[in-house]
């Protein structure tokens, strides 16, 4: 294949002894790393009865695909012993690994723990609990092949209580789809499959994780999903209630933000500027001619407070797009991000020589 991989990555290197803390060591390289064509990444948040059964379930179904794989297991701080068994299932085991995490942080971050530390071409993530089904791994995989960055599951019949999960769901996947112009109908869904590069690229903060396919398509990913299977919860008990909502709807704010203005937040924040100032300006002047010419007592007029007020968050919003400005510069450079995405450099060019003449204009 002649293409190149998408953004510059450096690939996890070889690592002797135990992993210091924090996420940016790199992975040692007890898995292998050479060759895994498939990471599947599972957060695990006191998931003790299931762990052994998922487990079980994944290698299941990709011993069937014949693809050479791994299983990283993220323990997210359990206090039910999780992490005690997931070390024990490791001992037992060439296809797992695990990685325990030092407290509870979160779903978002076990996930981003987990990309770090996969080494697979390919990274599938799925929840822990046994509610997606390891057995539609396989056709996750096929679809990626046909071309795409990122697949994402739709739990099409999905088996959660309806006014607390289903209703909030189908109304935030709505938004979110409007917001980020990516039209698929189940964010939620955590089984997913990724090309690596793309994941290796992405920062995930808050719990950005849902909004994975709307941050991989900012940056250029072809995008598919498929209908999955999905089950009740048999153990435990859901991590999540009613007040997600309100965590989902800020991440989406960010989104919006992201999308419309990372590379150029003055845009954004000038313009709201000059309306505001421009309008305060204007309340301003009629006021001053009411004044002037009029003899009018403009003091206590709830006008002159609006103007006031209009006047100073224009220059607020000002200032604060100057500084978004310079953030943003920060933001891109120290990381060497670029503000684009290369798919493919294609060709070879080694540049032409116009006195390069071919042997046929040669010999006349
Ligand atoms: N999870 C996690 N850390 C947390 C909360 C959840 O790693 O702080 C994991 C959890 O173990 C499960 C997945 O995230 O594997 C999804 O959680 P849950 O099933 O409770 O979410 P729901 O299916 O109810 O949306
Ligand atoms: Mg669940």
């Amino acid at each position: 294949m002649v293409d190149s991989p998408l953004p510059p990555f450096a690939h996890p290197v070889a690592h002797g002894g135990l992993p210091s803390p924090g996420a940016l060591v790199p992975p040692d390289s007890a898995g292998g790393g050479a060759g895994l064509q498939v990471s599947v990444v599972v957060p695990i948040y006191n998931e003790v009865e299931s762990l052994p059964q998922l487990v079980e379930s994944i290698a299941a179904a990709l011993r069937a695909e014949g693809v050479i794989y791994e299983i990283v297991c993220v323990d997210d701080g359990s206090q039910d012993g999780s992490g005690e068994l997931l070390r024990q299932m490791t001992q037992a085991r060439s296809d797992l690994r695990g990685v325990l995490l030092r407290r509870n942080y979160g779903q978002t971050a076990a996930m981003a723990a987990g990309f770090h530390y996969a080494q697979g071409e390919t990274i599938v993530t799925l929840d822990g609990d046994l509610q997606n089904d390891p057995a539609d791994i396989p056709l996750l995989l096929a679809k990626l092949g046909e071309g795409y960055d990122l697949v994402s599951g739709w739990r099409k019949a999905r088996q959660d209580d309806t006014l607390t999960r289903l209703l909030p769901s189908k109304i935030a996947n709505w938004i979110i789809g409007r917001v980020t112009g990516v039209q698929i109908h189940d964010y939620g869904c955590s089984l997913k499959a990724y090309r690596q590069e793309l994941v290796a690229d992405m920062n995930l903060y808050g719990e950005l994780h849902r909004f994975l396919p709307a941050l991989a398509f900012l940056e250029g990913a072809r995008i598919s999903e498929i209908p999955v299977r999905h089950h009740p919860r048999r153990y435990g008990q859901s991590k999540y209630g009613l007040d997600r909502t309100f965590r989902v709807l800020m991440d989406l704010l960010t989104i919006f933000f992201m999308k419309k203005f990372l590379t150029r937040p003055m845009h954004g924040f000038g313009l709201l500027g000059m309306v505001s100032m421009t309008l305060g300006g204007a309340i301003g002047v009629y006021l001053t001619v009411l004044k002037l010419l009029g003899g009018q007592d403009i003091g206590d007029r709830p006008l002159l407070i609006l103007a006031v007020v209009l006047g100073l968050a224009g220059v607020q919003l000002l200032c604060f797009g100057l500084l978004a400005e310079l953030l943003m510069r920060t933001y891109h450079e120290s990381q060497g991000r670029p503000i684009y995405r290369v798919r493919a450099v294609v060709g070879s060019a080694v540049g032409f020589n116009p006195h390069d003449r071919p042997s046929a204009d040669a010999k006349s």
